[in-house]
């Protein structure tokens, strides 16, 4: 059988099916996959320290061939596999590895080994590696340099030692099967290596620079990919999808800003007119909307649908949690009273005879303003005559339900709503057939949040406070970033603290809501909590983003320094959701977290949050972001590859312009990854 990039890695040498299925839960599963599994990270051990000089207290890379090997048995009953290096010079170090005895069938006599770790004083000097590599048998010569190790994502059963073994001993004949798809010219402007290179200096960096250009490669393509994706995507609605071309009646719309409870602000304002202009123009509005918690993105979204509905259309919002949709639907209720329009709810815990209802008179057309979640989006929905779809907290939503939806119609106008910001620049490339508008100005009358950063020794007094809210009538919320206690780390279980709180507290209800709570469980107690049920909220960072508990102005955050920025940013947006003074405290005792924690308590807007976070951890890691593209990034690092990602945006949206389906011969091979890569790939580059 002759290999290809697609043949499964069970054929490879070294592969039975205990490691197939090993590889395959790490998404492994053709030897291509195994080619482009990225290290995690490295571990540079070029700098090697010669035997003689490798001094206790150090920690050193040395290589030596091995003298001598055994297992002996410690005090404390654990067996230890020791290995006596020598080298050139005549010197040895003892080596040792505590509790991994099995080590004896791997490590032999006369084998050259590349050993890093920490040197200690045990019976004389003792290196303790983290690491080590086999350079060479015994009678072989080995490299007498040192290396950079990659360190590989291991699973159970699969150490990142043995899948480093695994791709080196076939790297050759792997890296053999690879085409680069760039002409050189492309790959010389933006300074990149060729393909195979790229790959062999990300398995087998000679140093740190070599591993990194190599990764740089890989994150250009895999950025490339997508913005080829988007700019196709782009290019099709722009030709082929006429929108509905909405007339400015100024009936409902009028009324409702006459009605309205309070002033827009002057962004609510500014983006009620981008998205009206949008909708009244020929070309169909894709449309995204993002503004922190509290910006009031629900009357923006109600303005548009209301333009819809004036037009004789049906307007749509879809959110992702029934308690989110309940809360519109009040909201709604109450705002559209005066102009004696009803929404209409439909969400899964309706009887079955109300969800009948409320599908008939969606098909009939009776319902005009309409408010669900998921259940919208089932086969038994249809819509008489849907022309705006909006999608809330959007990036909660696959790519296909957010589609599904707007397929309700015959190319409705869609705006889609997010809390979650993300630097304008990289909302533009990153989010690259859509228009961005942003709400940043907050409603005024709001209580002001305090953010503050306490140490465990303030417990009691932090305790004292919520009592004291508490007592006022409030109620509070207290955040811990994991449920499971099995989860080693010395974290505080929110089931243990719950009832912990549960004792602090005795004359409050304490309500509790984790993770592995299901759907209904989960809406249950936050309702309980909103119906003001319960005091004291126990929760794992679930808690829904735009759930709205005006009453609930504390917010305690538990190891504060787990969190990333711009979740902490969420959970302190579900305080100060009213007029009264609300206060965020995050409880942290980890030295090092206190510059970023201040730094995030020092701020309250959310587009300089997003930055902070996106330096902090790249791009990959944030919400939304993440799906969009419908393939996850593995190797494009945001915080750094900004530039990489504007040249890849040019660079494909050039060939997109010369050759739309990719139909040349020349593409073939940046199509062919596309159709296997991204599931819509096909259908986007049918030719014709
Ligand atoms: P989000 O952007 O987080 O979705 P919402 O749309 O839920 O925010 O609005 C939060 C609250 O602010 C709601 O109670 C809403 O009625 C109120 N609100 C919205 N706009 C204004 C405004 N201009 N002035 C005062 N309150 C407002
Ligand atoms: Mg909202």
């Amino acid at each position: 059988m002759t290999l290809q990039l697609t043949t499964s890695v069970k054929y490879l040498k070294g592969v039975g099916p205990k490691r197939a299925e090993a590889l395959a839960r790490l998404g492994l599963r053709t030897v291509g996959d195994l080619l482009y599994h990225a290290p995690h990270r490295y571990l540079d051990a070029t700098s090697v320290t010669p035997l003689a000089q490798a001094h206790v207290g150090q920690d050193v890379t040395c290589i030596g061939r091995v003298a001598s090997t055994g297992v002996l048995p410690t005090r404390k009953g654990l067996r230890v596999f020791r290995a006596v290096l020598r080298d050139d010079s005549g010197s040895v170090l003892e080596c040792a590895w505590p509790g991994q005895p099995f080590l004896e069938r791997q490590i032999k006599k006369g084998q050259l080994l590349l050993v890093t770790g920490p040197v200690r004083y045990y019976h004389g000097r003792q290196l303790v590696p983290r690491e080590f590599v086999i350079l060479a048998d015994e009678g072989d010569t080995g490299p007498d340099r040192g290396l950079v190790l990659p360190v590989y994502p291991a699973t159970e059963g699969l150490t990142h030692r043995q899948i480093r073994a695994l791709i080196h001993q076939h790297l050759e004949s792997l890296l053999a099967l690879v085409h680069d798809p760039h002409p050189g010219a492309l790959r010389e402007a933006v300074g990149l290596p060729d393909l195979r290179t790229a790959l062999a200096a990300v398995h087998r960096p000679a140093a740190a620079e070599d591993a990194e250009a190599g990764r740089r490669r890989l994150a250009f393509d895999e950025l490339f990919d997508q913005q080829l994706v988007h700019a196709r995507a782009r290019a099709l609605a722009k030709r082929s999808r006429a929108g509905i071309r909405f007339a400015l009646k100024k009936e409902l719309t009028t009324r409702l800003k006459e009605h309205l409870p309070f002033e827009l602000t002057g962004d609510q304002q500014h983006a009620i007119r981008e998205i009206a202009d949008d909708m009244t123009a020929p070309l169909r509005m894709h449309r995204l909307l993002m503004g922190d918690v509290g910006t009031g993105k629900t009357v923006v979204a109600l303005f548009a649908m209301l333009l819809a509905v004036e037009n004789e259309y049906q307007a749509v919002i879809m959110a992702p949690t029934e308690l989110l949709a309940e809360q519109h639907v009040a909201t709604l209720t109450r705002l559209l009273a005066p102009l004696e329009l009803r929404p209409d709810l439909l969400i899964g815990r309706l009887s079955a005879a109300e969800k009948t209802a409320a599908r008939e008179r969606i098909a009939a057309g009776a319902s005009r303003v309409i408010v669900g979640t998921h259940a919208l989006i089932q086969e038994s929905v249809t819509f008489h005559r849907l022309g705006l779809a909006v999608i809330d907290e959007q990036h909660r939503f696959g790519v296909e339900q957010r589609a599904a939806l707007v397929e309700k119609g015959d190319a409705p106008d869609v705006l889609l709503l997010t809390a979650t910001p993300i630097p304008r620049s990289l909302a533009l490339t990153w989010y690259g057939d859509l228009d961005v508008t942003e709400l940043r100005e907050r409603p005024p009358g709001r209580g002001t949040v305090k953010t503050a950063l306490r140490t465990e020794a303030a417990r009691q007094k932090i305790y004292e406070f919520l009592r004291s809210e508490c007592a006022a009538g409030r109620q509070a919320y207290v955040l811990y970033p994991v449920i499971d206690e099995s989860e080693k780390a010395d974290l505080k279980a929110a089931t243990v603290m719950a009832s912990r709180i549960a004792k602090v507290f005795p004359e409050l209800v304490i309500g509790l809501v984790h993770g592995r709570l299901k759907p209904e469980e989960r809406d249950a107690a936050m309702r309980a909590f909103r119906d003001n049920a319960v005091h004291i909220l126990v929760a794992t960072s679930v808690i829904e983003v735009g759930i709205d508990v005006a009453n609930a102005t504390v917010m305690l955050i538990e190891h504060a320094e787990r969190f990333g920025l711009a979740q902490l940013h969420q959970l302190r947006g579900r305080v100060g959701r009213g007029a009264a003074a609300s206060h965020c405290i995050l409880l942290s005792d980890v030295p090092e977290a206190a510059p970023r924690l201040e730094a995030f308590a020092q701020t309250t807007d959310g587009f300089k949050i997003a930055e902070l976070d996106l330096a902090e951890r790249g791009m990959g890691e944030l919400t939304g972001a993440r799906q969009s593209g419908g393939v996850p990034l593995r190797y494009a690092n945001f915080a750094t590859d900004l530039p990489l990602l504007e040249a890849a945006r040019r660079a494909a949206a050039q060939i997109i312009a010369r050759d739309p389906a990719l139909a040349r011969a020349e593409h073939a091979a940046y199509r062919e990854r596309i159709v296997q890569r991204y599931e819509r790939g096909f259908e986007l580059f049918r030719v014709g």
